[in-house]
């Protein structure tokens, strides 16, 4: 369910036509749905409102902090992987207490930050790190609040890059050795355990794995809870697919089931991560075509929307419908969409049908919410697109387009280059 449907031939979010946004905001430009990404989190969240739960947005997926402080007023908290996204958690509001960490790779100074924050919970993914947030946690004289993040060895059947909960993964602390991290941190002196946590990958079409991994979860806290660890949070991650394409992921419902049948009696405070399944079908990527181009093998529409503004095709070989702004009785034709980037790499979608668009006309990239503004990038010096979020028939600039200057602010030149240049 979302809020991009066609009204006659014209594409609209909720109430505001797309091309007035692109019109107005310019292309490239990210546009998400208030009234989606409100409907999402509560259909998600309330599918556990008959146990005790807290539903962790993921940052990563859209981290824009308009979006974040929708999701705070909710009621929602905020799973975070970086220093710099617990700097955007706190900008939006979100309190604390609602904050969890998780992340092979955090550093000295996104530790103490974290700390002097008081958040909720460190998801650890090695023994290593565990010492080092002990020794942070010990320098500060506080301490750290800590589940371990186990890794079941689950395969969640989804693109390699986004499964996480295989031993061949760099995440989390394999299961068989967890009981013994455990005991090494109920040792440590600044180590205070508060529970288990788990993230098997992204974009799963299943609720089998999920299920799977949890069985393994509840008896390592059964072992645990008989050498008298006590645990009182059972973070679950995140991971449930959208429809980009053909898919049929399980509704939270469904979902919320079959976790929720597994768990009679757990006696948890029960954490989730959702990213992309909040977010992702909520927003938009509205391109302009430049240019379009037969060759003898193909016909290529040229947008001005790059890889650098949505990646996911390029990265993953993702799936993204792509349909006219305007409703087209062109006929359809086989194209690649592709962007100005300079690699061949550089495609929204490849060999589609669609119906031929022409020079000027605006194309909408579905389910761009998640994963798609976060991950673009300056390359080709290309400003990053601008973020507007809808609410019924008005529409806000959550984040401009970024400048050219934008481009070459945090640069400086050596004095020699920069006598150079004065002269
Ligand atoms: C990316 C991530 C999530 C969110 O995954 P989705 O597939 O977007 O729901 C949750 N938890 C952790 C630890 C992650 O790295």
């Amino acid at each position: 369910m979302h809020h991009f449907q066609y009204r006659g031939d014209e594409l609209y979010c909720e109430d505001v036509p797309v091309r007035r946004i692109a019109e107005e905001a310019g292309t490239p430009c990210y546009i998400y749905s208030k009234a989606t990404l409100c409907h999402h989190f509560r259909v998600f969240d309330s599918a556990f409102k008959d146990v005790p739960h807290l539903t962790c947005y993921s940052v990563k997926a859209n981290s824009n902090i308009a979006v974040l402080k929708l999701f705070n007023s909710l009621g929602g908290g905020v799973d975070i992987v970086s220093g710099g996204e617990l700097f955007r958690a706190r900008k939006a509001g979100i309190p604390a207490e609602k904050i969890v960490y998780s992340g092979v790779g955090k550093t000295v100074d996104e530790i103490d930050f974290a700390l002097n924050e008081n958040i909720l919970m460190f998801n650890i993914e090695s023994t290593d790190e565990l010492e080092q947030i002990n020794r942070r946690a010990t320098a500060k004289g506080v301490k750290a609040k800590i589940a371990l993040r186990v890794n079941p060895d689950i395969d969640p059947n989804t693109h390699p890059y986004i499964s996480t909960g295989m031993n061949k993964n760099k995440f989390g602390i394999a299961i068989d050795t967890a009981l013994k991290a455990y005991e090494q941190a109920r040792a440590l002196s600044n180590i205070e355990i508060l529970g288990v946590d788990c993230h098997i990958g992204s974009q799963l079409t299943e609720v089998t794995p999920f299920v799977d991994a949890l069985k393994r979860l509840r008896t390592l806290i059964g072992k645990l809870r008989k050498i008298g660890v006590a645990i009182r949070f059972l973070d679950l991650g995140g991971g449930l697919g959208i429809v980009y394409d053909q898919e049929s992921p399980p509704q939270p419902r469904e979902y919320a089931d079959a976790i929720l049948r597994e768990l009679v009696d757990i006696d948890c405070t029960l954490i989730f991560e959702p990213g992309r399944v909040i977010v992702g079908n909520a927003g938009i990527l509205a391109v302009k075509v430049l240019y379009t181009k037969r060759t003898q093998t193909k016909n290529f529409v040229i947008t001005d929307g790059g890889m650098n503004d949505l990646v996911r095709p390029s990265l993953y070989g993702s799936y993204h419908y792509i349909q006219t702004v305007m409703k087209s009785q062109r006929n359809t034709e086989i194209v690649d969409v592709v962007g100005p980037i300079c690699e061949s790499g550089d495609f929204l979608a490849r060999d589609r049908g669609m119906p031929l668009p022409t020079a000027g006309e605006y194309l909408a990239v579905m389910s761009a919410g998640a994963y798609g503004f976060t991950m673009s990038s300056n390359y080709n010096s290309r400003p990053r697109a601008p973020e507007v979020l809808v609410n019924g028939s008005e529409y806000h600039l959550i984040r401009r387009r970024e400048t050219w200057e934008d481009l070459v602010a945090p640069e400086s030149l050596p004095p020699y280059l920069n006598e150079a240049c004065a002269r």
